[in-house]
């Protein structure tokens, strides 16, 4: 019997989705996998209804349709000051999912190194080693989730091809500060490596912080990778709608990839997504105290069970630490949370490189009710620890 690819071997499914099946099964509230339980604004179910009566049923051009692009650089002009061509540096993809695997096959060849912080999200050590790539580890330390740059330092020794950098952090909540992106970036330069950036919580920063694009910082042009998608901000995560973003000379390479991975992201959702593109400056606002509204409500729900967890600058993840309930491991209490206490949470050790099992990590994208009926379930956590 053939065997398959023995880089299969060394990564398993993402354990994200798979909780979500599990709490599905169980009928848990799912505060797993990060996605949210609301509709996306009204002009994009208008536009989508308005593109399924259109001409667009057919391939788009496969680094995006143009009208999405032009949209699009329009955007991301505005709110990064970085200058974009929408034919020069942009590829639309399915979601930053497929952005991140185009860049990491765009950027490695086969035995080259890459640096990843760690808590990571999941995919990034999938992606480094389906590129052929070998991850090496960077710590974010607690309770802030910065890094130490000597140990940075160290990483960029081992001559790497490229640093991931998850901004907003998933799961850390981390918002990465202009100094530590210019040290970042500074390093890279000098290694002739690049950053590549996930960015799709660039819209969920609460205040008074503020997110620096990479990209905008003086000397990214030729190094930055910028990976990112729309899904977080327009609420609209099964449209598996993303981008990538880089120099000309980087995209057109980039391309290629993309062309043959996937060929493009389907027409209509690109036609349809423009309308949100094309949203007033106020629904970033809005979109900002929406989830810091949020966060203050499933905080203080964990506030009440006692249990101490990580403070989140940015996305919507928290990291609660389950240590005084005495599991044998956090896999082990997740499946427990999901069965007897109706709430789903992914295993935070599915995100460190060192063997952590102190943490569970919820999202709180959902309805206000979602998460303070979650947060009545949670009580019973306290009682099982007190
Ligand atoms: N980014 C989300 C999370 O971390 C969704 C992951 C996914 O399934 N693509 O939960």
């Amino acid at each position: 019997m053939p065997r398959t690819a023995n880089r299969l071997n060394v990564f398993t499914e993402s354990v994200i989705r798979g909780m979500t099946r599990l709490a599905n099964r169980h009928g848990a509230i799912n505060l797993s996998q990060g996605f949210p339980d609301f509709d996306p604004p009204e002009e994009l179910l208008a536009a989508l209804e308005k593109a399924a009566r259109g001409p667009c049923h057919q391939y788009a051009v496969t680094w995006g349709a143009p009208n999405f692009r032009q949209a699009l650089a329009r955007k991301i002009q505005k709110f990064s000051g970085v200058d974009i061509d929408p034919d020069q540096h942009l590829v639309v993809t399915c979601g930053s999912t497929e952005a991140m695997m185009v860049a990491m096959m765009t950027a490695c060849n086969p035995g080259d190194r890459v640096v990843v912080f760690s808590p990571f999200y999941e995919n990034y050590a999938a992606d480094a080693i389906l590129a052929g790539a070998e991850p090496i580890y960077v710590p974010l330390h607690p309770p802030g989730f910065g890094f130490d740059p000597d140990e940075l330092r160290r990483a960029f020794a081992q001559r790497p091809k490229a640093i991931i950098v998850c901004n907003p952090g998933n799961p850390t909540g981390k918002v990465f500060t202009r100094e530590e992106l210019t040290f970042i970036l500074e390093l890279a330069r000098e290694h002739d490596a690049f950053v590549i950036t996930d960015e799709p919580y660039e819209h969920i920063v609460y205040e008074p912080l503020q997110h620096v694009y990479a990209a905008s910082l003086p000397g990214a042009a030729d190094h930055v990778i910028t990976c990112n998608s729309l899904s977080k901000t327009y609420s609209i995560t099964g449209w598996r709608l993303g981008y990538v973003q880089a120099a000309p000379h980087v995209i057109a390479q980039a391309r290629k990839v993309h062309d043959f991975l996937t060929i493009g992201a389907a027409a209509p959702i690109q036609e349809a997504a423009v309308a949100g593109l094309e949203l007033p400056d106020s629904y970033y606002a809005g979109l900002r105290d929406l989830y810091t509204r949020k966060r203050d409500v499933f905080l203080g729900c964990l506030r009440r069970t006692g249990l101490r967890f990580t403070e989140p600058q940015g996305a919507y993840y928290v990291m609660v630490d389950i240590s005084p309930l005495g599991f044998q491991s956090d896999t082990a209490a997740a499946e427990w949370m999901i069965r007897e206490v109706g709430v789903a949470g992914v295993p935070g050790s599915s995100f460190f490189r060192e063997p952590e099992h102190r943490y569970i990590r919820f999202h709180y994208a959902k309805r206000e009710e979602t998460l303070l009926q979650a947060g009545e379930r949670l009580l019973k956590i306290a009682r099982a620890g007190g």
